[in-house]
């Protein structure tokens, strides 16, 4: 069996947990700190804040924005429902941007009169900020595709042209902690509240007693276990390799596919490192290339049933995204992780040529 995505664990990363679990701290203690540490030198952030999942993370950033009952806050619905998602947890209202059909991403130039963007870079490729037709006050990146892409303005996750950028770590993201996400920011007060929003929204008082402490906000248990971060700063040691290696797979399909009926994923515009966290194809045929792919054991899988098709969602309101729409009749993500071999690829290049 080939899925469209898996993780690669090696020898130091558990040794890395391992370590943890002979140790004082399981739960936050101090490689939480140096997975942090970690995480700024890989984006050029000031600060980044370790969270359970990228679910979590992305939560975190709507409530530390500010962003609740009267906001709204608009995405992109070809991505996961936990986008728009973070929207609904703080009670703000949920809007849609159609995609641009060459980028797959949101259409920057069609933002609307909205108080927050969730920018999601889909399958790696950075959603260009620079063409924002109009900023809104608060920008949040959704950066699960995008660990290890680069911007002209430098790696996605310095916030050069947001507030905050979320990241996943769930086991098909760039780097894993199992589960787990962060979110980084060159904000110092919202570094604060985002800690202490992970953290119940407790403001340690140690002005008043060395025991005392207040809930000043109505915070969750978001903490990422020590071991999870001891095995997320053992794989940053090998981000460049991994997206290295997921160019490769992603050049190779570009040259092994060229002459078949497929549209192949954008490639990234001068300046900018897809990070290829998937590999989406387009086909006329989806459903008979999707069954195709699984009977000959091609775990494709596809990314997403858009967010305004899920009934939670339809049933406030709906929404005309034609691009959108377009895409999702033909979208189709094909394996893409750093441990597919050359001869697995070359089976799922065979396997779709025959179903092509
Ligand atoms: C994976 C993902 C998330 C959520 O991350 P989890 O760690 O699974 O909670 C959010 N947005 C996008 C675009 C994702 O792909």
């Amino acid at each position: 069996m080939i899925p469209y995505g898996r993780q690669s664990i090696d020898e130091d990363d558990v040794a890395a947990v391992v370590d943890v679990l002979e140790g004082d701290w399981l739960t936050q203690g101090p490689h939480i700190d140096d997975f942090e540490a970690a995480l700024c030198t890989v984006t050029g952030a000031r600060h980044a804040v370790a969270f359970t999942s990228g679910t979590a993370a992305l939560h975190a950033a709507a409530a530390v924005a500010a962003l609740g009952p009267g906001s709204t806050v608009a995405t992109s619905a070809l991505s996961f429902v936990a986008s728009a998602n973070c929207a609904r947890y703080v009670g703000a209202e949920i809007d849609f941007i159609d995609i641009d059909a060459t980028t797959l991403n949101l259409d920057p130039t069609a933002v609307p009169d909205v108080d927050a963007l969730v920018a999601v870079h889909y399958a790696g490729l950075p959603v260009d900020l620079t063409r924002l037709s109009t900023r809104p006050r608060v920008v949040i990146e959704d950066a699960a595709h995008a660990l290890g892409a680069i911007t002209p303005d430098g790696p996605v996750g310095n916030c050069a042209r947001s507030d905050m950028c979320c990241f996943s770590f769930h086991p098909v993201k760039t780097v894993t902690t199992g589960e787990g996400g962060a979110v980084t920011t060159n904000d110092d007060d919202l570094d604060h509240r985002l800690r202490r929003f992970r953290n119940h929204g407790i403001e340690p008082r140690p002005d008043i007693a060395a025991w005392y402490y207040e809930v000043v906000d109505t915070g969750f248990n978001f903490r990422m276990t020590d071991m999870q971060a001891a095995l997320g700063s053992s794989q940053l040691r090998r981000l460049e390799t991994f997206v290295a290696r997921r160019n490769e797979i992603a050049d190779r399909y570009r040259r092994l596919l060229s002459d078949l009926p497929v549209e192949l994923p954008p490639a990234a515009p001068p300046g900018t490192r897809h990070a290829y966290h998937l590999f989406p194809v387009r086909v006329a045929n989806r459903r008979q290339v999707f069954e195709g792919l699984r009977a000959a054991g091609i775990r494709a899988q596809v990314h997403y049933v858009p967010i305004h098709h899920h009934p939670v969602i339809r049933s406030h309101r709906s929404w005309t995204l034609p691009e959108t729409d377009r895409a999702y009749d033909r979208l189709i993500s094909i394996p893409c992780y750093p441990a597919l071999a050359d001869h697995e690829q070359d089976r799922v290049v065979s396997v779709l040529r025959d179903l092509l």
